[in-house]
């Protein structure tokens, strides 16, 4: 069984060696970009794919690449503690959580593909255009390429996993009426500073205002010879008067209005004013679909259920996506029946997710607490019961499915593996 996978991000390397793990062999992975260069800034890895992450038998150098979070707070923009709650292992759970560079784990993930799959089981400057499929079962799979003048070509599949992100070609094949990613008139400026370690070291820290926000957080556990560690943070703002805007390159009161941000011995202005390179971006999604897999082609990842960045999510459930599609093809002899077993299980509660994300996740408690008292308070008990805000983090861990029962219990795309080796 020949299966193509559209896009070398988190979700798309992970699928290769999921893929590749219960016995699958001939896997070719498409890559747009020529050359794959370690972009952007932090993601974690929640628990729970740790734990897929560990049956790959990955987790261990993982760990070595990021911050095992310990701790995550929430916090007024004036640094007055909203919440706070243990995080991996500290929580109860068998796996840690880890904050890593984005392009360090994809480095990682891209090197073990080509390890175990072979040097050329990564194809770059091979974007996906779209596909057709064919009358007897499979795809054609049309590519176009940047580099030189190589001509537009055509592939073959069984199966075509679209793992091609937030602007996925092969979505947009199967929906082309679609159109662009939804706004949601916010803007998202990111950035890595090397910094002291604050909050103790392996603390995650979200704070704001209802209108800006900073999610701050450790890319290393320990500090180099400097003292320093390297801190991804991204600051956003909402625009609720104009929800269709998408300023993200005006720049416009950032970063003016986090300026004097603090919490304990995090000093926000100091961060964003010593980052390398700050990039703004405007804060997209994409509506929960109906359906992923149609015949012999699916989604994954940000093609299937891109979300807006609250809860620290997307990458967590691109790697339980790409288990739980092997494990669907290990365990159902037709591909198109094994596609649709793989929706049926992960598209309601990513559905789910990408609502609660659009509500803002489990930050909506700083809106609350904002909106009660804007000035700040005294006992947080008088502005919200903490009854009320253990059951929002609750909730929402076990939506993502984090929650440390959850994460404890074996994890349900373990074995079987296909019988033959070279199928
Ligand atoms: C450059 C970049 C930087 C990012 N930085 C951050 C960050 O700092 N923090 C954060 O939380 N999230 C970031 N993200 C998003 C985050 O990686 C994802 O939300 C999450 O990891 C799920 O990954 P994914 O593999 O589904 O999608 P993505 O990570 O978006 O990966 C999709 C891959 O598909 C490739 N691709 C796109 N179109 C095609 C096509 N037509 N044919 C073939 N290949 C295609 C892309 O080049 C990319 O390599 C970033 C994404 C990208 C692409």
């Amino acid at each position: 069984m020949k299966i193509v996978i559209a896009g070398a991000g988190i979700g798309g390397l992970t699928a290769a060696l999921s893929l590749h793990s219960v016995g699958l062999r001939d896997i070719q992975v498409l890559e747009a970009v020529p050359e794959i260069r370690p972009l952007g800034a932090g993601v974690n890895l929640l628990p729970n794919a740790v734990r897929e992450l560990d049956a790959l038998g990955l987790a261990e150098g993982l760990e070595e690449l990021g911050a095992d979070v310990t701790g995550l707070g929430y916090f007024n923009h004036l640094g007055q503690r909203i919440w706070r709650e243990p995080r991996g292992r500290a929580s109860g759970s068998r796996w840690p959580q880890l904050a890593v560079h984005r392009g360090a784990l994809q480095t990682a993930l891209a090197h073990s593909v080509r390890d175990r799959l072979g040097s050329t089981a990564i194809t770059t400057d091979a974007r996906v255009t779209g596909f057709v499929p064919l009358p007897g079962g499979g795809v054609e799979v049309g590519l176009g390429h940047r580099v030189g003048d190589r001509p537009s070509s055509r592939l073959r599949a069984d199966v075509l996993i679209g793992a091609d992100g937030l602007r996925s070609a092969v979505r947009q094949t199967l929906y082309p009426q679609e159109g662009a990613p939804r706004s949601h008139g916010a803007a998202v400026w990111r950035g890595v500073t090397r910094s002291a370690p604050f909050h103790g070291g392996r603390s995650m820290v979200v704070m704001g205002n209802g209108r800006w926000k900073a999610v701050v957080y450790p890319l290393a556990a320990h500090p180099g010879s400097d003292g320093l560690v390297p801190v991804n943070w991204a600051v956003s703002r909402t625009t609720p008067e104009d929800p269709e805007a998408t300023d993200a390159g005006s720049g416009d009161g950032f970063p003016t209005a986090v300026s004097g941000w603090r919490c304990g011995d995090l000093r926000l202005d100091t961060l964003t004013a010593e980052a390398d390179a700050v990039a703004p971006f405007p804060m997209l999604d994409r509506d929960p679909l109906p359906r992923w897999s149609f015949g012999a082609v699916t989604l994954l990842g940000d093609a299937a259920h891109a979300m807006a960045p609250m809860g620290s999510n997307a990458t967590t459930q691109a790697v339980l996506d790409a288990r739980s599609l092997a494990h669907s093809l290990a365990t159902h002899d037709d591909p198109v029946i094994a596609l649709a077993a793989y929706d049926r299980e992960r598209r309601p509660r990513m559905n789910r997710l990408q609502l609660l994300n659009r509500a803002n996740g489990p930050e909506v408690v700083i809106d609350l607490v904002h909106k009660r008292a804007p000035e700040g308070f005294g006992r947080i008990a008088d502005v919200i019961p903490a009854t009320r805000l253990a059951q929002v983090a609750q909730s929402y861990a076990r939506a993502a499915g984090f929650d440390a029962a959850s994460v404890n219990e074996p994890s349900p795309y373990g074995q079987p593996r296909l019988p033959h080796p070279a199928a």
